[in-house]
């Protein structure tokens, strides 16, 4: 069957949902939405977006609406299976990027680099020019998410007239940005990356494969980005809520067969 006619179900982990999508699927899916032509938001969401969205309306309705939320986070795996659901495999922006530049190379779709530190997306768009020979990159810039820069980084892209764009200003700031100005973009896919332009630049290094393969990629994170401590104490705060959960599902569970 090819990849875009699966559907699992999304499944729901504190209140966000999550789509259960391998990278395949994902491939799959852009493609739809880019033959389509409207415009759509995908999100790679983590055990720090959803304990941000238990807090943050806006940031929560924005998830809510958008049209892929990508299990980016080990966190999500092991809180689905918890919560007794599955999700296939972990899809993360960081590896999504020079995947759907791969495929962009073969397909010319048109892609957009957005965010980073000065310099960090044209730097991104060079390394994958030279590693997916005739990718179209038709835009890298820096910008910000501020509200007063919106016009003109607005100008540009619909100018430039990608097919995807990447934004990497961080959660929350990067999805609400895509969420606020979507319909004035009217991009077919934009999708916020967080640090992916960082780690494909170099410009930070990501934890090596043998480390993500034990799950440890947030320890890796912890310990080369200190300051980050702060954010990650909801790593804890959202294992902590996923069990008390799936305490309350297996008790509600037990209830019913007693009855
Ligand atoms: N960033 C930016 N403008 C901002 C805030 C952040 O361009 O106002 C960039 C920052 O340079 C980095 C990315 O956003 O490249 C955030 O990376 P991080 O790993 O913190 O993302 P997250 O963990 O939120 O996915």
């Amino acid at each position: 069957m090819p990849p875009n006619l699966h559907h699992r179900p999304a499944v729901r982990i504190l209140g966000v949902r999550v789509d259960a999508l391998s990278y395949d699927e994902l491939l799959a899916r852009i493609a739809d939405f880019i033959a389509a032509g409207a415009p759509r938001q995908v999100a790679t969401v983590n055990p720090e977006f959803v304990m941000e969205a238990r807090h943050n309306a806006e940031f929560r309705a924005v998830l809510e609406r958008a049209d892929l939320c990508l299990a980016d986070g080990v966190g999500l795996l092991w809180a689905a299976r918890r919560l007794g659901s599955r999700l296939p495999e972990r899809v993360t922006g960081s590896d999504a990027v020079p995947l759907v530049a791969e495929r962009a190379a073969q397909t010319g779709w048109r892609l957009f680099l957005l965010g980073a530190a000065p310099g960090v997306a044209e730097r991104t768009a060079g390394i994958l020019r030279s590693r997916y020979g005739g990718v179209q990159i038709v835009g890298a810039y820096a910008g910000s998410p501020a509200d007063v820069e919106a016009p003109e980084i607005i100008g540009r892209i619909r100018q430039a007239r990608p097919d995807v764009l990447f934004v990497a200003y961080g959660a929350p700031k990067q999805d609400l940005w895509i969420a606020r100005h979507s319909a004035a973009l009217g991009v077919p896919v934009m999708m916020g990356v967080g640090g992916a332009f960082d780690h494909i630049a170099g410009v930070r290094s990501r934890a090596p494969r043998w480390v993500q393969r034990l799950n440890l990629e947030w320890l890796y994170r912890l310990i080369t980005q200190p300051w980050r401590w702060r954010r990650q104490l909801a790593l804890p705060r959202f294992a902590w809520a996923v069990l008390q959960m799936s305490n309350v599902k297996r008790e509600a569970g037990s209830g019913k067969r007693q009855a």
